[in-house]
């Protein structure tokens, strides 16, 4: 027994293009048994190992007996009433308009389990409607979109637990049908999850010339190889070497085949910070090397703000720490002046290492890890509005002319590093010490040190 889907929502929002993805060329199979109205599109629908029945409801829209509204509650409740599972989708790019609630409305009151997305959700223009979805009252929207197949991952974890309940898992002959393919992944520009472990961390090995950045990475690779040329694919400039650090297949981006045109055309200092960038933007986490006895030149800085600039999760190796002395105390001003100096990478990660022994390394491969970790962090929107709602009775943002900002709720859009957008009452009017205040909130209180937080506060309509 498969479950049934009834994709419902006012005209234009893209249901019959969902309707046609999932079904794919099963549309042969639309039911035009008797008994079943003809403008209730049926047909056998996959998303992934899911198999259910998806209702498109769009033909609904053309009748002609009623007044508007009366006419698509008959026919969405009828439609409700025959469906398993509702689901109900708005356009992200008009965001919520009035007849969007008369829909929720329906649904809150008649439907058992209802499944919000917001289409047309490539791209920024949507992101706000998306967040506006929220204020349905029928939980986390998924942003989708019907056209291009994003979402459809979030989509079928939603489906996921539904389909668990009604048993209709592939059952083994099934899946060993050789005719049983994947219409969604054929098509789909975003594949169902499947496992995807085997991308290697990319890391970026930058730092001012003579830093140790060589030295560093001919000890990863465990000789004294010479960098050599660069791979196929990347550009001319940014070199690239593939090595299993400590168990973690890494391709790290090297900036040192630069150096050598850099002396030659005497631009040293410009070259390695342009040369620099190149390599940032194929990364996920940027060490940046910096030598212990003249730390935080201004290159230095500048490269590790335009690592955090890029929004690539940021680890410093304090390199030729084998010639230091009195290194407790070093280590502490080095700290204070990082934390002083960069303060949009708050908490990032110094460790001490000597390339040249190889001192550290292991300190730094964990860095590395954990920080790639953070980046890549996804934190439920039910959290994050618990948090926020603690946050804000703590310390509530000010009242300018006496009126009250609020703010009504929180989500991540986005990890890579982490974005966070507040939907809120007049977002110009937050000061920018209240954004701090959150944007240090979540560092602490979800454990986020070093990587960049994007926080948006945006405006409802
Ligand atoms: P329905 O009336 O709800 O069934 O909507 P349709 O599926 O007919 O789509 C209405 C319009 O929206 C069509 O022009 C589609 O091409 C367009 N559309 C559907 N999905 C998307 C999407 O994900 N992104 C964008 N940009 N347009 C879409
Ligand atoms: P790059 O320009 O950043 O690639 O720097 P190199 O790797 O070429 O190193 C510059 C100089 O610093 C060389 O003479 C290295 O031997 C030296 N060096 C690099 N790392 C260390 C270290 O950990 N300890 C000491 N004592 N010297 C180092």
């Amino acid at each position: 027994m498969s479950f049934k889907l009834a994709i419902v929502g006012r005209p234009n929002v893209g249901k019959s293009t969902l309707f046609n993805r999932l079904v794919g060329k099963r549309l042969a199979l639309v039911d035009d048994q008797p008994g079943v109205t003809r403008d209730l599109r049926e047909g056998e629908a996959r998303l992934g190992d899911i198999n259910f029945i998806a209702v498109d409801t769009a033909g609904l829209e053309d009748a002609t007996d009623d007044s508007l509204e009366g006419r698509m509650r008959r026919l969405t409740e009828r439609a409700v009433e025959d469906a398993d599972v509702c689901l109900f989708m708005i356009d992200a790019r008009t965001g919520i308009t009035p007849v969007d609630e008369i829909f929720a409305d329906i649904l809150r009151k008649r439907a058992d389990q209802v499944i919000l997305v917001a289409n047309k959700a490539e791209g920024r223009a949507a992101e706000a409607g998306v967040l506006e979805a929220w204020n349905l009252g029928l939980g986390e929207p998924l942003a989708i979109s019907s056209e291009h197949g994003e979402g459809m991952p979030d989509l079928y974890s939603a489906l996921l637990p539904i389909s668990e309940r009604f048993e209709t898992a592939l059952s083994a002959a099934e899946a060993a049908e050789p005719e049983v393919s994947l219409p969604v992944s054929e098509e789909a520009d975003e594949a169902v999850p499947v496992p995807t472990d085997e991308k290697p961390l990319q890391v970026a090995v930058v730092g001012r010339p003579n830093a140790g950045k060589s030295t560093l990475i001919n000890k990863l690779l465990g000789e004294d190889r010479l960098l050599t040329g660069p791979e196929a694919g990347i550009t001319r400039d940014a070199i690239s070497l593939r090595l299993d650090w400590q168990g973690t297949p890494t391709r790290i981006f090297d900036t040192a085949g630069m150096r050598k045109k850099a002396k030659v055309q005497d631009k040293l200092e410009k070259l390695s910070v342009s040369d620099g960038l190149r390599a940032v933007k194929f990364a996920e986490v940027v060490i940046v090397v910096l030598d212990a006895a003249i730390p935080f030149e201004q290159q230095d800085l500048r490269i590790a703000d335009l690592a955090e600039r890029e929004g690539r999760a940021v680890v410093v190796a304090v390199n030729k720490w084998d010639l230091e002395d009195e290194k407790n105390e070093k280590l502490a001003a080095m700290k204070e002046a990082f934390e002083r100096l960069l303060p949009q990478l708050r908490g990032a990660p110094l460790v001490t290492v000597s390339a040249k022994t190889g001192r550290g390394l292991d300190r730094l491969h964990a860095a590395v890890m954990k920080a790639h970790d953070v980046w890549n962090r996804r934190i439920s929107t039910a959290r994050l509005n618990r948090w926020l709602g603690a946050m804000v009775e703590a310390h509530p943002p000010p009242a300018p002319q006496g009126r009250r900002i609020k703010l009504r709720y929180m989500t991540q859009a986005k990890t890579r590093p982490p974005h966070f957008v507040v939907m809120c009452s007049h977002p110009d009017k937050i000061p920018d010490s209240y954004s701090r205040y959150l944007v240090n909130g979540l560092r602490i209180d979800f454990d986020m040190p070093g990587t960049p937080i994007r926080l948006v506060m945006r405006g409802q309509g």
